[in-house]
């Protein structure tokens, strides 16, 4: 086994990657002052930002549930990937080779990280296939593209491949390409196992590589062409270490700066409506690969959308068949996970994307997704379908279908709207319906597959709370506790990625969307979701329950508690504004500030913990992007979230200039207060003395005194 990775090669990595580039593959940010970007937390679910990243100190934290980090804990945290196999990667990628503890070779190839390896064997098959379909075996699949209005140039722009009609084709081939072993190749996903051992699993098939957010092909999807094929008309990738199909979206790699700059999200039905979408100009489509619209997308989707109640579509196309109307429902179910309006666009005659594109050109497919419809008033529609309105009971059964979906509507200006149209469907006096509604309103409505899932409520406040991360006291934003799933707080991510030794994850779990209320009726789909509580901050630090800071704790730490500083007493703000200072531009501070912080007394504990941690970093950090990490590591567990929060709150600033000024004159009262601090106590001693007893050192001290009081006032003229 390859031994640790250098301390100097984690740190090289820490250097040279951009945080702010790897956290956009994944979440949507946007500016939050000078050198600061925020966005949807992927950590938890909330509707508005506050996840933010500050990228010259490498750092994250969100101030809503507390995760903090570098990016090599992200990327962890985002792909499961062990600390190791993460580091190793971003150095792949950024071209730096490393250099392991044990004086070893380093990895062998199979040491290197399977998911690694898995990622090589897509790319190789990818580019095969994709070469294959210029074969002359591959015409029918060549002609199926052209048959739906595709160029050859659009295959390209697709990456379209051509899985031969071969039992190893690709077998040998990646065999040739050193992958020998029949374990890995197994664990890719692309074979299939009979008696006599492993065959291709994609075979005489039109072929679409699956990419993740970052490009990386993790699957395919293949469509059969010839009559004698016995398999399904589509086959995807079967579930791998990469390959989750709950979260897989094609076309996301294509899609997903449209989908943020538009704020527009358009859900296909297959590979080639994706394709006919994007040649069309509707750069927003992507597609489910062998599964229906679930709660892993809308996660994915929702962060990419930046769905903070500001506005936002989603829109669905679904066939006017069956399925597609049953896959409708099946969106609807978990249309309450947006805050974006969701929408159903239907083709004529139910034709899909592809077929509009085909049949009727690009603009029709446009026109397609423009006229879409709210997707409840599709439930409504669809699901009254049961009920023969011709008799009254049947009436009466439809309007107990649909009230509930009418009182559940999002938007309540269009409520009564919906209310007087589906009075119209039913052929019923509007009074009622309006009653109806109003009755069920907050009651579940009867989906397929049973109750509906819910948000708990927790006030009635309709309007929009002004919940924005305050720089100065995020404290007033932390959750409330037992307010968040459980789940959550079992999660510590915290490891700054500093110690190769930090590679168990097993106590990490998903943060999970809160379940639906326990036998509360009182809910509705319109209500915040992470409505922290104002003014009820946590007491301390290392305080069971209190917010991420203390998830995932081992015993040590418990009891090991640190009242949160209170920043309404001056002094202590002005401490933490020169922490925040001191964490954030380290490299503005000169040799002679630094060597006056060392000699600062602190006096919240909390505070005095982050200025020990300061102490031990500084004389081993040498880059920005590794200070806040080597500061994490010096500081007891409970307060690294706190370390986060002051890495990237925001300082009273609007231009670089500023920046400069800000930490100047906020050192200069750090020194200034430690100034008077020493002064105070000097005379005092001098206060107690007699003068003749010791006339040096009553001198002396004197001295020292107006020596103190010169440099307060050369502090003061600065200023
Ligand atoms: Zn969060």
């Amino acid at each position: 086994m390859a031994g640790l990775i250098k301390r100097e090669d984690i740190d090289a990595v820490r250097e040279r990657v951009d945080l702010r580039e790897v956290v956009e593959q994944y979440v949507t940010l946007k500016g939050a002052g000078i050198g600061s970007w925020k966005g949807l937390c992927p950590f938890h679910d909330e509707r508005t930002p506050s996840f933010h990243i500050r990228p010259h100190v490498g750092t994250y934290h969100c101030f809503g549930c507390g995760e903090s980090g570098d990016v090599i804990a992200f990327l962890m945290a985002m792909e499961h990937t062990s600390f190791q196999e993460t580091v190793e990667r971003l150095a792949h990628k950024a071209g730096i080779t490393l250099r392991y503890e044990d004086g070893g070779t380093g990895p062998t190839k199979q040491e290197i990280g399977r998911r690694q390896r898995l990622l090589d064997a897509h790319k190789i098959a990818d580019e095969f296939f994709q070469a294959q379909l210029q074969s002359p075996e591959a015409q029918i699949g060549r002609d199926f593209l052209t048959g739906r209005g595709f160029t050859r140039e659009h295959a390209e722009q697709f990456s379209v491949g051509f899985a031969p009609k071969s039992w190893d084709a690709l077998l040998k081939h990646l065999r040739s390409k050193g992958f020998r072993d029949d374990e890995e190749l197994r664990l890719t996903g692309l074979f299939s196992e009979g008696n006599r051992g492993l065959y291709d699993r994609f075979r005489g098939r039109l072929i679409w590589p699956i990419r993740d957010m970052t490009g990386n092909t993790v699957g395919f999807g293949g469509r059969r062409l010839f009559d004698d094929d016995k398999g399904p008309k589509y086959l995807n990738s079967p579930e791998t270490q990469i390959y989750k199909k709950s979260q897989v979206l094609y076309g996301i790699e294509m899609a997903k700066r449209n989908i943020a700059k538009k704020r527009e999200l358009v859900v296909v039905e297959g590979y080639t409506d994706v394709m006919a979408c994007h040649v069309a100009g509707v750069d927003t489509a992507v597609a489910t690969c062998g599964t229906a619209f679930g709660e892993g997308h809308v996660k994915i989707s929702r962060r990419l959308l930046s769905d903070d109640g500001g506005g936002g579509e989603v829109i669905f196309t679904f066939d006017g068949d069956e399925a597609g109307q049953a896959a409708a429902l099946k969106a609807f179910k978990e249309d309450h996970m947006f805050l974006a309006r969701t929408f159903i666009a239907v083709g004529p005659e139910g034709m899909d994307p592809c077929d509009v594109r085909q049949h009727r050109g690009d603009d029709a497919v446009e026109e397609l997704i423009r006229s879409r419809r709210p997707l409840f008033e599709f439930a409504i529609r669809a699901g009254m379908k049961d009920y023969d309105l011709s008799t009254v009971e049947g009436r009466v059964g439809a309007l107990r279908y649909a009230a509930p979906v009418v009182a559940s509507i999002k938007d309540s200006a269009l409520r009564p709207a919906y209310t007087r149209e589906l009075a119209g469907w039913l052929g019923m006096d509007m009074d009622e319906v309006t009653r109806a509604v109003s009755r069920s309103h907050g009651q579940a409505p009867q989906m397929s597959g049973g109750p509906r899932r819910r948000q708990p409520r927790p006030d009635d406040g309709r309007g929009e709370r002004p919940r924005r991360p305050d720089a100065r006291r995020p404290d007033a934003r932390r959750p409330e506790p037992g307010r968040h799933e459980s789940g959550r707080h079992q999660s510590g991510r915290h490891q700054s990625g500093r110690s190769g030794a930090r590679q168990d994850e097993s106590h990490r779990t998903e943060s999970r969307r809160q379940g639906p209320p326990e036998g509360g009726p009182d809910t509705s789909w319109d209500v915040p979701e992470d409505a922290y509580v104002d003014g009820s901050p946590p007491d301390a630090f290392g305080a069971e329950g209190h917010g991420g800071a203390v998830a995932g704790q081992g015993p040590e730490q418990q009891g090991q508690l640190f009242p949160r500083p209170d920043t309404r007493d001056p002094a202590v703000m002005m401490e933490r504004q020169a922490l925040e200072v001191i964490l954030q531009h380290p490299t503005r501070l000169t040799a002679e500030q630094w060597e006056e912080i060392f000699t600062v007394r602190f006096t919240a504990p909390a505070h005095a913990a982050v200025h020990a941690g300061i102490r031990s970093a500084a004389a081993s950090a040498t880059d920005p992007r590794n200070w806040i990490s080597a500061v994490s590591d010096e500081v007891p567990q409970p307060l690294r979230s706190l370390v986060g929060e002051l890495a990237v709150a925001q300082l009273p600033a609007r231009t670089e200039d500023d920046v400069e000024v800000y930490c100047q004159s906020i050192l200069n009262r750090l020194v200034e207060l430690q100034i008077t601090h020493q002064k105070a106590d000097l005379l005092g001693r001098l206060q107690r003395m007699d003068p003749t007893d010791a006339p040096e050192e009553y001198q002396r001290l004197n001295r020292e005194v107006m020596e103190l009081e010169r440099r307060r006032r050369a502090l003061r003229a600065e200023d």
